[in-house]
């Protein structure tokens, strides 16, 4: 089978060209319908990206122009993957994130377009999604040095963060057990990255690529392992969401942007905007309600009591995240919790940790 179809797109346009592709010694020849030649590929060059199961969808690697060819015919597929070694489909990661790459610098570009129309916060929740996890992984690195040298007042460096000495070893251990168990439950597609560090608040939050802080107020407000597994499992639901990605989107913007374009958000404004934003973020109660659904199932999936958000937030209330205060401010708190006890049936559950292994975690912080 020397000659096929397929679908093929230039890259400049939106066009869908129903194409001929001829198979030639070294290259492949795309020719339209009237017998123009559109592209030749030479095999040695060709790309598989990400696509559904039953399409090859080829791509020239450095190719400034995204153009694209798909083959339907899976006989076809099978003709071109015998000529391409270059084509590796085991190698579906690498592909997919290069794809994201490329897909994201498209949208960077469309998105400032469309900026100037709509403005920032109707674009961030739409745009947060396309963020390529690389990158969120990057912002959250840099978020994360500013958040920590913003809350580190006394400037105590790795001292900061609770549960490095001899003795506050076995309160890490204990919190470790918790996320893991939530972790497994979630099955995010990163690991989460938790911090317990010394500060009076009751508090939580969560930063862009899956930082959780843990201040050390909660510890000793909560009253239980399952009550700060709950708490902790809300904020896995704004990780999840990406509710700290979304809102960094909305707060900086443009400097964002520019900042993910140029692949370095150090030394930018985005940094400074997206550490005060995570930090004192009071999310919109419909974002904070969809976290807190989230937590409540991840509690119930983890075999654990999803009630336990419940009774921190009634006991605590305002003193936790600021979007939780919203909630507990709200008139319909008493409804809240009681949606929140009509998703949790009232079973079997297994607490997080023993007696001791609680002790030793009210102890992290020494
Ligand atoms: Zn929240």
């Amino acid at each position: 089978m020397n000659s096929g179809t397929g679908i093929y797109f230039d890259g400049t346009t939106s066009a869908r060209l129903s194409v001929t592709v001829d198979l030639g010694p070294s290259a492949l020849r795309i020719l339209a319908a009237d017998g123009r030649l559109l592209a030749e590929w030479p095999y040695a060059g060709l790309e598989s990206q990400s696509a559904p199961d039953n399409i090859l969808r080829l791509g020239l690697r450095e190719n400034k122009v995204l153009a694209r060819l798909e083959i339907i015919d899976p006989q076809f597929a099978t003709e071109i993957d015998a000529r391409a070694d270059s084509i590796d489909r085991s190698g579906a990661m690498d592909r997919r994130k290069r794809a994201n790459v490329i897909g994201w610098s498209v949208a960077a570009t469309i998105s400032l377009l469309l900026v100037a129309y709509f403005g920032v916060p109707a674009l961030a929740g739409r745009l947060a999604p396309l963020v390529p996890r690389v990158i969120e992984n990057k912002l959250g690195a840099a978020v994360d040095a500013q958040v920590r040298s913003t809350l580190d007042t006394r400037k105590a460096g790795a001292a900061f963060e609770c549960g490095n000495a001899d003795s506050e070893r076995p309160g890490r251990a204990a919190i470790n057990k918790i996320i893991r168990r939530l972790e497994t439950a979630a099955a995010l597609p990163a690991p989460l990255l938790p911090a317990v560090v010394r500060r009076r608040e009751a508090n939580a939050i969560a930063l862009p690529g899956a930082h959780i802080y843990v201040y050390q107020g909660l510890i000793d407000k909560a009253e239980s392992a399952d009550e700060l597994a709950a708490v902790i499992a809300h904020e896995i639901g704004h990780i999840a969401h990406r509710d700290g990605t979304k809102s960094v989107l909305q707060a900086a913007g443009l400097s964002f942007l520019f900042g993910m374009m140029l692949g370095d958000f150090v030394g930018g404004g985005a940094v400074v905007v997206a550490a005060k934003t995570v930090m004192q973020s009071s999310y919109a109660r419909d974002v904070e309600a969809s976290a807190d659904a989230y937590g409540v199932a991840l509690m119930n999936k983890a075999g654990a009591n999803g009630r336990a958000l419940g009774t921190i937030l009634t006991r605590i209330g305002g003193a936790t995240e600021p979007g939780m205060k919203i909630l507990m401010d709200h008139p319909e708190t008493k409804a809240r919790v009681a949606a929140i006890n009509a998703i949790t049936p009232p079973r079997t559950v297994t607490p997080f940790l023993d007696a001791a292994e609680w002790a030793a975690l009210k102890k992290i912080c020494g």
